[in-house]
């Protein structure tokens, strides 16, 4: 009974843990490919459009996955959130840049 209790559950298999999972080791490998669109990498080399659906419609995968949210929508949907938040990054580096570099000039100005 306690030996039991204390095993190890066996490892979670959702489609989310293997959209993650895609991501991690393929990142390098999804192409942006238009607005919403994405190309992603499948398990057995082939390479699956996904579109995001920006202007409201529907997600969509065109893998045989029938299931509403295939690996392939979270890997691609994990990459768009990670690239935005890289752009968003360099736009706050930028500002920042040119802010301090506003703030100084009066200063250089008066040395
Ligand atoms: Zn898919």
């Amino acid at each position: 009974m306690i030996e039991q209790s204390l095993a190890q559950p066996a490892p979670p298999s959702t489609r989310e843990l293997r959209g993650l999972a895609l991501y991690r080791d393929h990142h390098d490998e999804i192409k942006h490919t238009g607005h919403g669109r994405y190309e992603v990498p499948g398990c057995s080399g082939g390479r699956y459009e996904v579109n995001l659906a920006i202007a409201g419609g529907t997600e969509s995968c065109n893998c045989p996955d029938r299931a509403p949210v295939c690996k392939h929508l979270i890997a691609a949907t994990i990459f768009r959130a990670k690239s935005r938040a890289k752009a968003r990054r360099e736009q706050h580096q930028r500002t920042a840049s040119r802010a301090s570099r506003g703030n100084l000039a009066p200063l250089a100005a008066a040395l």
